[in-house]
């Protein structure tokens, strides 16, 4: 009897997933394994305990199907010899997986023990989207051309969860408990979840995916599919994701709808642009994409880079949107571009620090996608000539949350402002400020600074 370890990664799903499927054919039985690398488990606790939560999800629809979840923990290329020598297991298949550190422990593994890598985390491999001259894209508008051109979205081709998947009973495996007691009320951590999330964005007539073009940026309303975490953690296949808005532009009932369909497509797109820059280029962590954009000098201000963390800017916005990502872990992209627009072009921190700020809070928090987009914002990544971007944290909020529900909801000391002030609190009256129990300079903070230390005025 020969069996195989489907080893489990960043795609922590059954429907669509290419690796499970090839393991059944070779295999008679096989094990779905999961391994805590000691290594990444220094990173973010709070996606940590999303991952656990998936995890006993991913188990759960596992015993459905007749299987279980087997887990372990140490460093992979060990335990998995050991879980191979334990259980007789021939080999191992698993999803590619492009991050730097990935790549670099799968090819070590890779020489060792017989692991097949087979599927990916992107809906075209960032290796087949190249220019003529084999280069790889630098810019989004041409990256797009040519993917959108060239990528056949085919319904059939996706596969359906498999009704039963034979392990061998018995196998030892560690508990799956929660670290730390969250709730994850915005995104509950099932693959269940995300399909109905999808669905519900995607499917029917009046489907929300319609309006995307419209409502994504208004911060008072859910106008974005929620998604990100699904497919950061495989969670959702970006392939099962694109080819439903294939489907809604196909069956859009009329043009407006198509052009919605289409904006929330390209922002699949975005993602495989971010996640093939990293493949091409490894060191973007560290290193802008453009490095002769990137001899700015960044000023050095431990203090104000904790105001922004703290939301204690004096920014409205700015505060709203960091008191939402540390209490849950998300935020609109509108309100990640004008958060990281101010500490980047406003307070002149270096970006590289508000990324690690996001990539350690953020559900989603990707290495490719998180990085390429700070770099963007900051003006030293893809896509530089396309503009200075510099958001203006006071004209985005009366732009972006007209009546402050928003900002209401995330900076509680601004509940009682009148509409006409609460974008911009420092300019209430004394009197006003009385009547609102919100003093500036007591119980909300005066701006930080009124003259950004970028090039452009920060009110
Ligand atoms: C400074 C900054 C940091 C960010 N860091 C991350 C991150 O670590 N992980 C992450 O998934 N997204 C990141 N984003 C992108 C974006 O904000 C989120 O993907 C989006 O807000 C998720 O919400 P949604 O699922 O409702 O997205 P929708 O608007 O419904 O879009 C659908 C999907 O497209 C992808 N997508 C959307 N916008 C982008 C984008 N700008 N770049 C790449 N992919 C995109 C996401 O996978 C998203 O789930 C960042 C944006 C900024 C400005």
């Amino acid at each position: 009897m020969v069996i195989a370890l489907w080893w489990i990664r960043r795609d922590l799903r059954l429907h669509d997933q290419i690796a499970l499927t090839a393991a059944l054919r070779a295999a008679d039985a096989v094990i779905p394994a999961f391994i805590l690398d000691p290594v990444l488990r220094s990173v973010s606790p709070r996606r940590q305990a999303f991952l656990m939560a998936a995890l006993q999800a991913l188990d759960h629809a596992l015993r459905e199907r007749g299987s279980y979840l087997v887990v372990r923990a140490g460093p992979p290329l060990e335990t998995l010899g050991a879980l191979m020598a334990e259980t007789g297991a021939r080999l191992i298949l698993a999803e590619e997986d492009f991050t730097p550190y990935a790549r670099e422990r799968d090819e070590r593994i890779a020489h060792q023990l017989p692991l097949h890598r087979i599927g990916f985390p992107t809906i075209r491999h960032p290796a087949s989207i190249v220019k003529p001259n084999g280069m790889p894209y630098r810019v989004f508008g041409a990256f797009r051309r040519m993917w959108r051109s060239t990528t056949a979205l085919n319904p059939n081709s996706l596969q359906p969860a498999p009704i039963r998947i034979p392990t061998p009973p018995g196998i030892p495996s560690l508990p799956l408990f929660l670290e730390r007691a969250e709730r994850f009320d915005d995104f509950p951590p099932s693959e269940e979840a995300a399909l109905e999330r999808l669905r519900a964005f995607t499917e029917g007539e009046e489907a929300p995916i319609y309006r995307y073009h419209r409502d994504r940026n208004w911060l008072d309303r859910e106008g974005s599919a929620r998604l990100s975490p699904y497919l950061r953690f495989g969670m959702l296949s970006p392939r099962r994701a694109a080819i439903a808005a294939w489907q809604a532009m196909e069956r859009a009932p009329h043009e407006e709808a198509r052009r919605g369909a289409s904006a929330w497509l390209d922002e699949l797109v975005w993602r495989e642009f971010f996640i093939t820059l990293l493949f091409h280029f490894p060191n973007l962590a560290e290193r802008p994409l453009r490095p002769e954009k990137g001899r700015i000098q960044w000023r050095e201000d431990p203090q104000a880079l904790q105001a922004w963390i703290e939301g204690h800017t004096g920014y409205p916005l700015v505060d709203a949107g960091m008191r939402q990502l540390r209490a849950t872990g998300w935020m609109p992209n509108r309100a990640r571009m004008v958060v990281a627009s101010f500490l980047t072009r406003a307070l002149g921190v270096d970006w590289r620090l508000g990324a690690q700020v996001f990539f350690e809070e953020l559900l989603d928090g990707d290495p490719a996608v998180n990085v390429g987009n700070w770099q963007w914002v900051a003006g030293v990544g893809a896509d530089y000539a396309s503009g200075f971007r510099a958001f203006n944290p006071t004209v985005q909020a009366r732009t972006w949350d007209s009546a402050g529900r928003y900002i209401r909801r995330w900076v509680p000391e601004l509940e009682r402002v009148p509409d006409a002030y609460v974008h911009a609190p420092w300019t209430m009256p004394e009197e006003v400020q009385r009547t609102a129990r919100c003093r500036i300079g007591v119980d909300y903070p005066a701006p930080m600074i009124r003259e950004a230390h970028g090039q452009r005025k920060v009110e």
